[in-house]
């Protein structure tokens, strides 16, 4: 046939060109994906700090508070707010632009001391009123880590809630910081309900909950531990875990030392 090469490598051209876009959609949709679950881990986020300040905003309206607790509540408000404030801000960060935040949490000096004790303060209400012991050993000692603040912010804030939520009141709570091979280790220690061994390499997928009706009344979408595991892998960190059933589980995140 005349043409008969000139059609063959046009018909080359042609299948390249659907294989490309076919590439680009798929690239699109995973992208459309991961955009959809940022949203909805953030959404996740979000009604932890409101809850507090609904709880707040009871206990300030039954009137029961003297005025030094008062102090701590406001300062809790304070907090609470910020953290939605930054929540809202990295909504709008992904409606916008998915791409850039990766690179954005791995950078700067974040110091553990500074964002432990901030996220202590946005617990302290539930602290005082479960009648917590919070022990912190190694704090002093801690250098610097490599991330952004909000992201470390938000892993030490899900493990500790987690720690407060699946353990009784007036149970203590241990929180341990120590370097270890150009990481910094934090350990967060409860004396609570425990996890079952066989479940333990399963609570980080995303919404796995352990027997979904002993974990009823705590409240909850199996998503907060989903989200740490991402953010610390993001930040070149481990995160990991030992429990015993009826005796207590031990979260501990290790992330990169920041050097200058
Ligand atoms: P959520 O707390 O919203 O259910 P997470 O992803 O934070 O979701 O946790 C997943 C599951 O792991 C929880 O439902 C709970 O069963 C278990 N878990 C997490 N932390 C602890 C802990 N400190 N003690 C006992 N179980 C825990």
């Amino acid at each position: 046939y005349p043409f008969a090469t000139e059609l063959a490598a046009l018909t080359k051209d042609y299948n390249t060109m659907v294989d490309q876009i076919t590439q680009q959609v798929e690239e699109l949709k995973q992208s459309e994906k991961e955009k959809n679950e940022m949203i909805g881990n953030l959404s996740h986020d979000i009604k932890t700090p409101v809850a507090s300040l609904i709880a707040i905003g009871q206990a300030l309206s039954d009137d029961i508070l003297s005025d030094e607790e008062k102090q701590h509540y406001l300062q809790a408000v304070s907090e609470n707010a910020q953290r939605i404030t930054v929540l809202a801000d990295e909504l709008m960060q992904v409606t916008i632009d998915n791409e850039s935040d990766n690179n954005e949490i791995t950078t700067g000096e974040v110091m553990v001391d500074d964002v432990l004790i901030k996220v202590l303060n946005a617990f302290k209400p539930r602290i005082d009123h479960d009648q917590r012991e919070i022990m912190i050993s190694g704090l002093e000692a801690a250098p610097a880590i490599k991330a952004n603040e909000d992201a470390v912010y938000r892993i030490l804030y899900n493990v500790i809630e987690n720690s407060l939520k699946y353990s009784q009141s007036g149970t203590p709570i241990q929180i341990g910081v120590k370097v270890e091979n150009d990481m910094v280790s934090m350990t967060v220690a409860d004396e609570g309900q425990g996890i079952p061994n066989d479940e333990l390499g399963k609570i980080f997928n995303r919404t796995y909950r352990v027997e979904k009706s002993r974990n009823q009344a705590t409240g909850g979408h199996g998503l907060g531990l989903f989200i740490t595991k991402n953010l610390v892998e993001k930040l070149g960190g481990k995160i990991s875990v030992q429990s015993k059933i009826g005796q207590g589980s031990q979260f501990s995140v290790a992330l990169p030392v920041y050097v200058f």
